[in-house]
C-alpha cells in the first residue's frame, strides 16, 4: 500500500528520485588565493559549467574560494593546484553522502516542524495553517509569479495600524535550505512566544515575510539538483540556465565584477537588470509599500556573516555606516550567546566580496530603506549548503536572538 501511494505520488508530481542529479565523490575544496595568477585561475574555474561549482565566492588576493570538483575533473584539478602552488584543504570529501543523510531525514509528508527540511508544498500548507489560526493578525500576500508560474507568497503580521515595518526575504538562493527553515521557526516564535522582546516585536512592528522567494529554484533543488542556486529562466543563446536573482536588481548592476556576465556562472547577473520576473515582482511590491518599511533583511547561507550595504564596492561605505556597524555588532553579539557561534559583521564589499545588484542594496539605494542586512547563516564550510537538519533549531534560535538585537539597536538609533 505504501509503495502504491509512493508510486502514485511520483506519477502525479512527475518526479522520480532516481532522476535526481547525484554528487558521488564530488569534493569541496577550500582554495587559498595568494597572488594574481592564482586569482585568474580561480576566476576561470568558477565559470566552467561542467565539473566545477563555486560554493563560496572570493574577493581577490588574500581570500579563499570553496569549489566543488567532480570526480572526473579531480586529477586535472590536482595538477592545476600543484603547478600553481595553491594551498588547498578538503572541506567535504563526498557531497553525495551528506545529501543521502539529509534525504533520509526528509519526509515528503512530515508534519511541520524543525527537525527536517520541507518541500515548497509543505511550507505553503503550513503558511495556510498559520493564516487560518492567527487570522486576527496574519494576512497573506502574493508578490507575483515566478518564471514557471508559481505564486511567490508571503505573510504580513500586523497587530495594529501605524506600526513601522520590517521586510524579510529568504531562500533567494535555492540550495540555501536553512534560510526558509529558519524563517518559519522565526514566524512561529513571533506568533506564539510570551517572551517580552518577541511580544513587543509582534505588537509594535509590522512584518512582511517571504519564506521562499526563489520558488522555481527551490522546487528544482528538492526534486532534481540539490546544488541549484539560480532562477529557472532559460538564457537566450546559452545552454546554461537561470540567473542569480540576487545580482539582478537595478542598483550598480554588474559593476566592479560583483556579478558575472557568463550565463554559466553561479553569480550570473542576468542579460539585463530585472530580467528575472522574481526580481521585478519584489521590486514592484516593495515600491508600493516603501513608506512602511524601515528595515530590510535577506537570509542566506553559508559563512556566518552579517552584511550591510554596500555590496557593489569594497571601499565605498554608506553615510550611516557607523550606525550600521553598531547594529551589526549588537546582532553578532546576540547570535553568539546561545551556542558561541561567531558571525563577522560589516559591509558586504569590505568584509566578504563585491556583490552588485543585490536586493538589500537596491532597497537601500533606490527605496531609501536605510537598515539593510544580509544574514549568512551556519556554517563555515564543514557542511556548507547541506547543513544537517539537526542544525535547524540551533541556527534558528541564533537568528531569533540576532533579529531581536538588530531591532532593539535600530530602534535605539531612531530607525524604527
Ligand atoms: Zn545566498
Amino acid at each position: 500500500m505504501k509503495l502504491f501511494i509512493l508510486i502514485s505520488a511520483l506519477a502525479v508530481f512527475g518526479v522520480s528520485w532516481a532522476e535526481q542529479l547525484r554528487y558521488d565523490n564530488h569534493t569541496v575544496y577550500k582554495v587559498l588565493i595568494e597572488n594574481e595568477n592564482q586569482l585568474t585561475i580561480v576566476k576561470h574555474l568558477s565559470t566552467l559549467p561542467n565539473g566545477y561549482n563555486l560554493w563560496k565566492p572570493f574577493h581577490g588576493v588574500g581570500s579563499d574560494a570553496h569549489i566543488m570538483v567532480s570526480p572526473k575533473m579531480k586529477s586535472a584539478f590536482d595538477s592545476l593546484m600543484k603547478l600553481n602552488d595553491f594551498g588547498t584543504e578538503v572541506l567535504i570529501e563526498n557531497v553525495q553522502s551528506l545529501i543521502d543523510e539529509e534525504s533520509s531525514s526528509y519526509k515528503r509528508d512530515a508534519t511541520f516542524g524543525w527537525t527536517s527540511y520541507h518541500s515548497l508544498d509543505t511550507i505553503y500548507d503550513w503558511i495556510d495553517d498559520i493564516i487560518a489560526e492567527y487570522s486576527n493578525i496574519v494576512t497573506p500576500f502574493v508578490i507575483g509569479k515566478s518564471y514557471e508560474g508559481r505564486e511567490i507568497r508571503g505573510i504580513k503580521i500586523s497587530s495594529k495600524d501605524g506600526n513601522p515595518g520590517i521586510f524579510i526575504e529568504t531562500n533567494v538562493h535555492a540550495r540555501e535550505w536553512i534560510t526558509s527553515a529558519t524563517v518559519t521557526y522565526f514566524i512561529n516564535q513571533l506568533l506564539t512566544s510570551d517572551r517580552a522582546e518577541l511580544k513587543n516585536m509582534r505588537e509594535n512592528i509590522d512584518w512582511y515575510i517571504i519564506p521562499v522567494y526563489n520558488v522555481d529554484g527551490f522546487v528544482y533543488s528538492h526534486e532534481k539538483d540539490r546544488m541549484w542556486r539560480k532562477s529557472r529562466q532559460p538564457v537566450s543563446g546559452s545552454n546554461c540556465m537561470g540567473a542569480d536573482i540576487n545580482r539582478n536588481f537595478d542598483s550598480h548592476w554588474m559593476e566592479n565584477g560583483g556579478a558575472l556576465s557568463d550565463p554559466c556562472a553561479e553569480t550570473f547577473g542576468g542579460p539585463k537588470p530585472f530580467s528575472e520576473p522574481e526580481a521585478q515582482a519584489l521590486a514592484d511590491f516593495v515600491t508600493n509599500i516603501q513608506d512602511k518599511i524601515n528595515i530590510y533583511l535577506s537570509f542566506h547561507s553559508y559563512g556566518q556573516y552579517l552584511l550591510c550595504p554596500y555590496g557593489h564596492s569594497a571601499t565605498e561605505l554608506p553615510t550611516n555606516y557607523a550606525d550600521l556597524l553598531e547594529i551589526g555588532k549588537a546582532a553578532a553579539d546576540a547570535i553568539s550567546r546561545p551556542y558561541g557561534t561567531k558571525f563577522t559583521y560589516g559591509s558586504t564589499g569590505s568584509v566578504l566580496y563585491v556583490a552588485s545588484g543585490t536586493s538589500v542594496d537596491w532597497m537601500f539605494n533606490e527605496r531609501n530603506i536605510k537598515v539593510g542586512w544580509t544574514f549568512e547563516f551556519r556554517d563555515k564550510g564543514r557542511y556548507g549548503f547541506v547543513l544537517p537538519a539537526t542544525h535547524i533549531k540551533p541556527n534558528a534560535e541564533e537568528a531569533v536572538e540576532g533579529v531581536i538585537a538588530l531591532v532593539e539597536k535600530s530602534s535605539a538609533l531612531g530607525y524604527l
